[in-house]
Formats: structure tokens, C-alpha cells, sequence
């Protein structure tokens, strides 16, 4: 048993997976910013991305299933050349899906991507932005220069198009830390955000979700550099709060990796802690990996959630999901 699966065994609760509601696919790691926080090492020079042949084999599946949200998540996934008509075949499914898109602000003004805000608009797809600050030093420090100006300019268009504004248009912020440290409440940060958005720029947002960085990846390389990963670990483990254990997203969410492979989240996939197909593991097979064409949902929920010690980056404080707070 790992430190993280004591802790939650000496606390009485049980992390336990539950039937699907979100499909999450990381569409892959190429993205024209380089942040700091980044957990996927995403960059301009990355190859990974999906292609047309697993987006179908994804979506194929994905039809026969109740599955309500789809979560693309990347690097920047409009810089995906598959990325419309990914969107357009699911509008093509006869049952409604709610699609959200964490969206790169910046990319909107980049040339050749002039057409996400109103292809957005018309497929109504839900848009989670990071916005770490709402002065323009620290998101500059944290996502790299000009990166403050570029994201107030592209929400102010999506906002001039009705995004949080009219009911079916929701704009979400993002909201991390700057630091090795946990974020503040999430209900005290909504109305300053709200207060200084609105006052100092002229937008509008619906909800800021508070993420806690993960200390893997490109975050675990930024602390090493400073000496300050293990006091950060320590934080995170001293902050373990049992009443976030139910509401974590690997309980309700299955992440998917551009090449199609199964994980409970997309830090597990980052770290290639990934899950083995059940059929598999007594045959001879080399590739024992779940891939999403090969779940049966019938026996999903018997699939034991992988954790590993980054999982107390979920749970410290108030917990963090791709939702922000969790209790
Ligand atoms: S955090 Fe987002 S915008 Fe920044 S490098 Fe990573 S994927 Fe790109
Ligand atoms: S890191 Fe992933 S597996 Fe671990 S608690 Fe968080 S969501 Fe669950």
C-alpha cells in the first residue's frame, strides 16, 4: 500500500470508481505557449497528436455509450488539424453532448486561428481558460511574456460574441498558484476576479475553478531548480483532507491519451501510470494497455483506481479537480 492509499485507508474513506460522466482526452502535447506550470511538458516543437483514425475509433465508442461531457484537454487542442471535425461528428450524435475545450487564450490571435471564437459560439462548446492572475506580471512570469495582454484581448472577443453572458455560452477561468504553495478559497477569489475583471478590463466570466499545480512534469522541474520540491510534497501531504476522497475526478472521469490509451487522470497519464486491459493479462500480448475501445463499461467500475503520491496534490486544502475545488 503507497503513502497516499494509507492515508486515505486511515481516514475511513474509500476511493471508489463510479460510472463514467466525463470522457477527458488529452488530443496531445502540442501547444504554442511553454508554462511553467505545464504538467504535459506541452511546447511548440512536441509531434504527439491525435489522429483522424483514433479520434474516430474514440468517438465510435464514445457514441454507444451515456456519457454526458467530453473533456479536451492538450496542449492547446484547436492547434490539433482534426480538431473541427472532431467537434462536428460528435454534433452529429443523435444524443446531446456537453463539449468543453481548455482553451490556450492566446492561440486566438495567433494567425490561422482566427476561426475558434465563432466555431465555438456555434457549437456551443464550453470554455475553461487559464487565467492565473488578474495582474499582468504574474501571468507573464508563470505562462511567458505578452501572455497577459493576448488572453484579456481574446476574452473580450468571446465575451463581445456572448460568451458569459448569454446561458448556453459558458467562459470559465482558471485560477493555479504562482508558486509552491496551495491556492485561497475559491468563493474569496471569484469575487475579487469578478470585481477586477470586470472593473479594470470589461469582461465577464462564469465560474474560476482553483487548481492546485501537481508537482510533476515541468512544476516538479521549477521546484527541484529552487530546492523546493520536497517542502512542497510536505505541504501537500500535511494538507490531506479526507472529505475530498468521494469527489475526486479519477472517481467519475476516464482520460484518454491521444494514441487512445486508458488512465484515471490525466497526471497519471503524464506519469505512464496507465491501466492494463483486464483480457490481456494472461496472454502472451507485448501491449497490455487499456485502450478506450476495449472497456466494457459492465466492468469498469471493478478497475482499481492507480494512485501514487502526486494523488495528495488532489487532495490537500479544499482538493483540487479539473472543476477546482472539490470540498
Ligand atoms: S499550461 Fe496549457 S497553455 Fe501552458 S504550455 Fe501547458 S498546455 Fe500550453
Ligand atoms: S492524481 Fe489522479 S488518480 Fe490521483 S487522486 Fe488525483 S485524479 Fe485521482
Amino acid at each position: 500500500m503507497n503513502i497516499f492509499d494509507q492515508a486515505v485507508a486511515e481516514s475511513g474513506e474509500v476511493l471508489k470508481r463510479l460510472s463514467p460522466e466525463i470522457l477527458q482526452i488529452n488530443v496531445g502535447k502540442l501547444c504554442n505557449l511553454t508554462c511553467l506550470h505545464c504538467h504535459v511538458n506541452a511546447g511548440p516543437k512536441r509531434k504527439e497528436i491525435i489522429t483522424r483514425e483514433t479520434i474516430d475509433k474514440i468517438l465510435d465508442w464514445l457514441e454507444t455509450t451515456d456519457i454526458k461531457t467530453i473533456d479536451l484537454t492538450g496542449g492547446t487542442p484547436e492547434m490539433v488539424p482534426d480538431f473541427q471535425y472532431m467537434i462536428e461528428r460528435i454534433r452529429g450524435f443523435e444524443q446531446w453532448r456537453d463539449i468543453i475545450t481548455r482553451l490556450n487564450a492566446t492561440i486566438i490571435n495567433e494567425p490561422g486561428y482566427e476561426w475558434i471564437p465563432e466555431f465555438h459560439k456555434k457549437h456551443k462548446i464550453i470554455i475553461i481558460a487559464s487565467m492565473p492572475c488578474y495582474s499582468p506580471d504574474n501571468v507573464n512570469e508563470q505562462r511567458g511574456e505578452g501572455v497577459f495582454d493576448s488572453s484579456i484581448k481574446a476574452f473580450q472577443q468571446l465575451n463581445s460574441l456572448g460568451y458569459a453572458q448569454e446561458p448556453d455560452l459558458k467562459m470559465h477561468f482558471v485560477y493555479n498558484p504562482n508558486g509552491a504553495f496551495l491556492p485561497p478559497s475559491q468563493e474569496t477569489l471569484t469575487i475579487d476576479y469578478k470585481q477586477a475583471m470586470k472593473e479594470h478590463f470589461g469582461i465577464l466570466f462564469n465560474d474560476l475553478y482553483c487548481i492546485t499545480n501537481m508537482p510533476i512534469a515541468r512544476f516538479a522541474s521549477y521546484l527541484k531548480r529552487n530546492g523546493e520540491l520536497e517542502k512542497y510534497y510536505d505541504l501537500l501531504v500535511q494538507s490531506f483532507n479526507s472529505k475530498t476522497v468521494s469527489g475526486l475526478m479519477c472517481t467519475n472521469t476516464i482520460n484518454v491519451s491521444w494514441l487512445g490509451e486508458v488512465f484515471d487522470c490525466d497526471f497519471n497519464q503524464m506519469l505512464k501510470l496507465g491501466l492494463e486491459n483486464p483480457d490481456e493479462l494472461e496472454s502472451k500480448a507485448e501491449d497490455k494497455s487499456l485502450y478506450l475501445w476495449d472497456i466494457n463499461l459492465q466492468k469498469w467500475t471493478d478497475i482499481a483506481i492507480r494512485t501514487a503520491k502526486h494523488c495528495f496534490g488532489c487532495t490537500a486544502g479544499s482538493g483540487s479537480s479539473c472543476g477546482g475545488e472539490v470540498a
